[in-house]
Parts: structure tokens; sequence; C-alpha cells
């Protein structure tokens, strides 16, 4: 939820969640100045992100992709068999998931642009370990 003043003035975010971070931090790049209200108690801040052990699922093609986000290290990249898992198999994983009840056109985005969001995500400090 984001509420905007101005193009490149104030922006305000409703809700301190992985969503409300993103869009502040884009706001951020943007040039706004950019406040985040959070109606949850600080001990609760940060969202539903608290409840997947900090879990993302992301579409990838190999270690390269891998590594563009979380960093491996030379044991890690030495030792670990990654495979793949295209945006394709995410798409169809969501739809089977939810029984094809999510909105397919934000189901197409999550998935086919969830490596890059990632990516987006590391270059604004988030740190990934491999799971
Ligand atoms: C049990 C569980 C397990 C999950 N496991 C995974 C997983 O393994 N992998 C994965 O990728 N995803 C997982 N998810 C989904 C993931 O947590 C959510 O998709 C993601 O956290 C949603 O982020 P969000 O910012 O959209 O919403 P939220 O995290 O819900 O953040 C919304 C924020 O807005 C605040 N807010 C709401 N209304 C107002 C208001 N009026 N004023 C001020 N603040 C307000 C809320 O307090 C909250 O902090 C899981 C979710 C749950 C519940």
């Amino acid at each position: 939820m984001a509420a905007q003043t101005s193009s490149t003035q104030h922006i305000i975010v409703i809700g301190g969640g992985n969503a409300g971070f993103c869009a502040a931090l884009a706001a951020s790049d943007a040039g706004a100045t950019v406040t985040v209200l959070e109606r949850a108690p600080k001990k609760l801040a940060g969202g539903n992100s608290a409840f997947t052990a900090g879990l993302m699922r992301c579409a990838y093609d190999g270690m390269e992709d891998i590594d563009a986000i979380v960093e491996l290290s030379d044991e890690q990249k030495r030792t670990t068999e990654f495979g793949s898992y295209s945006s394709q198999t995410f798409y169809e994983d969501l739809g089977r998931i939810t029984e094809f009840k999510c909105d397919p056109d934000l189901a197409h985005t999550l998935t086919f642009k969830s490596h890059e969001t990632l990516t987006w995500m590391k270059e604004h400090n988030i740190r990934f370990d491999a799971a």
C-alpha cells in the first residue's frame, strides 16, 4: 500500500512489510523522502516475513544466477549442484498450489520477474543465503 503526495517530494508508505519497504526503497531511489507507517508494535515489525523463516522462492538458471544473489562461497560452488528452476515452472507451481485461484497477470509478474526482483533487492543491501 503506498500513498503518493507528489512525484519527487514526500512519499508515505503504509505498512512496513517486504512490499512496503521495497516501495520505500524505490521511492527513495527516485529522489523522494519517505516515511513508512507501521501499525504493529516494534517487536512485530516487518510484516509476515517473520513467518517465512526468510524464505523467498526465485526462478534461476544455474549456479551463476544463484551466485548473483547470494554470493556463494568457493566451497558451496564446488560441492553443490543447484540445478535450475524456470520462471515457467514457478508460474505453474503457483497456479497448482493455489488451485488456479491466483490472478494470472500478478502471478506472471511475480514468477517471471522473481530473479530480477531479488537482484534489485540485493543491490539495495538486502542479503540472501541459499537454502
Ligand atoms: C505462515 C506464512 C509462511 C510464509 N512462507 C513464505 C515462504 O516460505 N516464502 C515466501 O516467499 N513467502 C512466504 N509467505 C508469504 C510472505 O510472507 C508474504 O508474501 C510477504 O511477507 C508479504 O509481504 P507484504 O509486505 O505484502 O505484506 P505483509 O508482510 O503482511 O506486510 C504488511 C504490513 O502492513 C502493516 N499494515 C497493515 N495495515 C496497516 C495500516 N492500516 N496501517 C499501518 N500498517 C499497516 C502490517 O502490520 C504489516 O506489517 C508466508 C506467509 C505466511 C503467513
